[in-house]
């Protein structure tokens, strides 16, 4: 397995997770889904009744919340995460609860233990930023916002979700507005992030894009 850190950041539906996963397959790196963790957490709060605006609810919730990673899959307690945390409603639930600087501490402290004995490539708002500010390569990725509500609707189309087009970009616009604006851990670019527009790119080309990057970086060739 390879050592070094990639963080891929962007706003909702830039594409980060798909690609993520293939750089991940790529150079044999651990894969982390940051973005899973908030949801989980947020479908944690709904299931159990908690209050999703409520301080004392989500410091009680964080003390029991408890998240597995095996084989790339998350486990809250006994139950495999999967559909139910990919709904607009618990997107929507994620982007509330990710405000919280608790929370976001639990995630931090989740990824970077991961991330210190292993390879990995984490994608989310943050992660070059914040969580692997020493991540030997970093990645922002673009894309206009019709595009990415486009891919947004098909991917839940696809698994079978009863959404409008109309709702998943409102939904989209809502939640750049809420990750970009908010005081802690706010959704941008690193200082130090290479920006990739993935505007009418198919997937291998942002592959290949970033797979050079990489290797040109990391000296691979
Ligand atoms: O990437 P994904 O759409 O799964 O993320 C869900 C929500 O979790 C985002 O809208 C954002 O509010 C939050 N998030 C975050 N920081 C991350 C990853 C996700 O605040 N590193």
């Amino acid at each position: 397995m390879n050592k070094f850190k990639v963080a891929i950041d962007g706003p909702a539906g830039s594409g980060k997770s798909t690609i993520a996963k293939e750089i991940a397959k790529i150079f044999n790196l651990y894969y982390l889904d940051s973005g899973a963790l908030y949801r989980a957490f947020g479908y944690y709060l709904k299931k159990h009744g908690f209050d999703l605006h409520n301080e004392n609810d989500i410091i009680n919730a964080l003390k029991s919340f408890d998240i597995k990673i095996i084989d790339g899959d998350y486990y809250l307690f006994d139950e495999k995460l999967d559909f139910q945390i990919r709904t607009p409603e618990i997107g929507k639930a994620a982007s509330i609860v990710a405000k919280n600087p608790h929370v976001r501490e639990k995630v931090n402290n989740i990824l970077r233990k991961i991330a210190k004995n292993n390879g990995v490539v984490i994608d989310g708002r943050d992660i070059g930023t914040v969580v692997l500010p020493d991540a030997e390569i970093k990645i922002f990725l673009t894309a206009s916002i019709k595009e990415r509500a486009e891919r947004r609707y098909k991917e839940l189309i696809e698994k079978g979700e009863n959404v409008k087009f109309e709702d998943i970009l409102k939904d989209i616009e809502k939640r750049d507005k809420a990750d970009s604006t908010r005081k802690i851990a706010p959704l941008k670019p690193a200082d130090d992030a290479i920006i990739v527009d993935t505007t009418g790119k198919d997937i291998k080309t942002v592959v290949n894009e970033i797979k050079n990057i990489i290797v040109s970086k990391m000296n691979m060739e």
